[in-house]
């Protein structure tokens, strides 16, 4: 096997970009690892300032006859990519598990199939679109969406396969063609994707990956002239460098970024249902946006939330991800291993009380210890940065207010996840959280019609249903004089 293709876990991948329909090496390539045993999986093209131009130039070769499809026309390719990404559940599984090191289970049985979801529901959704018109001063008028062009898609590790289809999904139903670059140390689900939309029959250049990092092949995307829109998931500190970039061409962006999410359990709530949910925070070794890692609990109930939660994470299994027995995997690379590693020794400095965890885990490898800490007060840096890691913090509150303030007390705001079995507090302190999605009783649910993204650091723009088909649209306002057009 030539360093184009990679075999992992009995599947072919290819290493190289995707440009114009055609696969394009670099000169240069990374090494992509697996986090499961550290070995590397896959030498892959490393693409830079070349590589980004030829695919922006594909992808706005590749636009007019895209957007000229329309809506409907562009459905019955999505559609079929959709029912490829459902056919390919096991291989995409089997991939992303071994690159990523997400529960095998959890890719087969949810992730992947909602990558097939995402590009059903924006297809479907562009395609039922009903223009806004109505009539005003004497002029018939109407909102038109027109896709706004090639359109840049950067992509984070965690859950690689599931966040590029979400943003590539309504680019494409909007009638953008895209350049996606997936991140460097979770690469190869992606590639998978690009086959399939090959094989899905998207015309050549609509659907381009270049892979790379960050700092060449990322800036030289998104800093290119040719491209209408950029759409960026990850840290806060990438966003603000992607920002200049969109502000030098004037390229509208869209930021889907960190979260240090409140877990609100309050002194009514189903304490068993808390405690669990707070466990679950450790899946994927903590590397979700969405967590709620900051366990606020009211002070009345933190003992009986305690035991309850001791015993929801004593029941969890680290181990290989490919185990159906596994609840925690490794983290996804030495590095950030370090990193998580960093923030709790910092913690611990600062006098904050490490009550569970706090250490690397004795199996080795890039497992770290599920760890809970209660700080010593609320400005520690491990209650106020994104850990991004299996790394809880607890804290108690005295009322309804005192719960607010604490949950509202980070830069953050992109999920919150509130406990209480009253639908009174559910409405107050649900509208009163600052996060781009708050849920009562539950975390995770998704509508795909509904708006998403964060506040502060946590996000800039929206996407989400009709929000992301708007933002993939440059809208106009079409006037006609009423009478003014009487040949038919
Ligand atoms: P990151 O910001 O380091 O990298 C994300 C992507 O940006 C990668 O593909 C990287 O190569 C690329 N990149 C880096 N520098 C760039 C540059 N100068 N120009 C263009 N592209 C560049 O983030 P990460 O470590 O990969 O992911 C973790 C972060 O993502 C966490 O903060 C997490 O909360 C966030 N995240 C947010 C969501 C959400 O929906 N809000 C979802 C998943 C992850």
């Amino acid at each position: 096997m030539t360093d184009s293709f990679a075999e992992v876990a009995g599947v072919r991948v290819s290493t190289d970009h995707l440009i114009g329909g055609e696969r394009v090496p670099s000169a240069e390539r990374f090494d992509d690892l697996s986090p499961i045993d550290g070995r590397v999986l896959a030498r892959v093209s490393a693409g830079g300032a070349d590589e980004a131009d030829a695919a922006v130039r594909a992808a706005a070769e590749a636009f007019a006859g895209w957007a000229e499809l329309g809506p409907e026309g562009r459905l019955t390719h999505l559609l079929r990519l959709a029912e490829l990404i459902d056919d390919n559940v096991e291989r995409l599984a089997a991939v992303e598990c071994e690159d990523m090191a997400m529960l095998l289970e959890s890719l087969r049985a949810r992730v992947i199939a909602r990558g097939a979801r995402n590009y059903r529901a924006y297809a479907e959704l562009a395609a039922q679109h009903a223009e806004r018109a109505w009539s005003s001063n004497g002029t018939d008028n109407r909102v038109v969406r027109m896709p706004a062009g090639p359109a840049v898609v950067i992509t984070p590790w965690n859950a690689p396969f599931m966040l590029s289809t979400w943003k590539t999904a309504p680019a494409l139903a909007a009638g953008c063609t895209v350049v996606l670059k997936p991140a460097e140390w979770s690469p190869l689900s992606c590639s998978l994707l690009a086959d399939l939309t090959v094989e899905a029959g998207l015309p050549p250049g609509v659907f381009n990956l270049v892979q790379g990092s960050g700092e060449a092949a990322g800036a030289a995307l998104v800093s290119h002239p040719g491209v209408r829109r950029i759409s960026f998931t990850g840290s806060p500190e990438t966003a603000r460098a992607i920002g200049r970039a969109a502000a030098e061409n004037l390229v509208p962006f869209t930021g889907e970024l960190g979260g240090k999410g409140p877990l609100l359990v309050f002194a009514d709530a189903d304490l068993d249902g808390a405690a669990s949910r707070a466990a679950q925070m450790y899946d994927d070794a903590g590397q979700v946006c969405l967590a709620g890692t900051r366990l606020l609990v009211d002070g009345e109930v933190v003992d009986e939330f305690r035991e309850r939660f001791d015993a929801a994470v004593d029941a969890q299994v680290l181990g290989d991800p490919r185990e159906a027995e596994t609840t925690i995997s490794p983290l996804i690379h030495p590095d950030h291993l370090d990193r998580v590693e960093g923030f709790v020794e910092r913690a611990r400095e600062r006098g904050d009380r490490i009550v569970r965890g706090g250490r690397r885990a004795e199996i080795g490898g890039l497992f770290y210890e599920p760890t809970l800490i209660e700080p010593a007060s609320n400005d520690s840096e491990i209650v106020q940065r994104e850990v991004f890691g299996p790394v809880l913090t607890l804290q108690t509150f005295a009322g309804e207010a005192g719960g607010i303030e604490l949950a509202n007390s980070t830069a953050y705001g992109l999920s919150a996840v509130i406990c209480t079995r009253s639908a009174a507090r559910a409405e107050r302190v649900g509208r009163a959280v600052r996060a781009g999605t708050t849920w009562v009783n539950a975390f995770l649910v998704r509508d795909l019609t509904a708006p998403f993204g964060g506040m502060g650091i946590s996000g800039i723009g929206r996407e989400g249903g009709d929000y992301a088909l708007d933002f993939y649209s440059d809208l106009k306002t079409l006037q006609i004089k009423q009478g003014s057009t009487p040949l038919d």
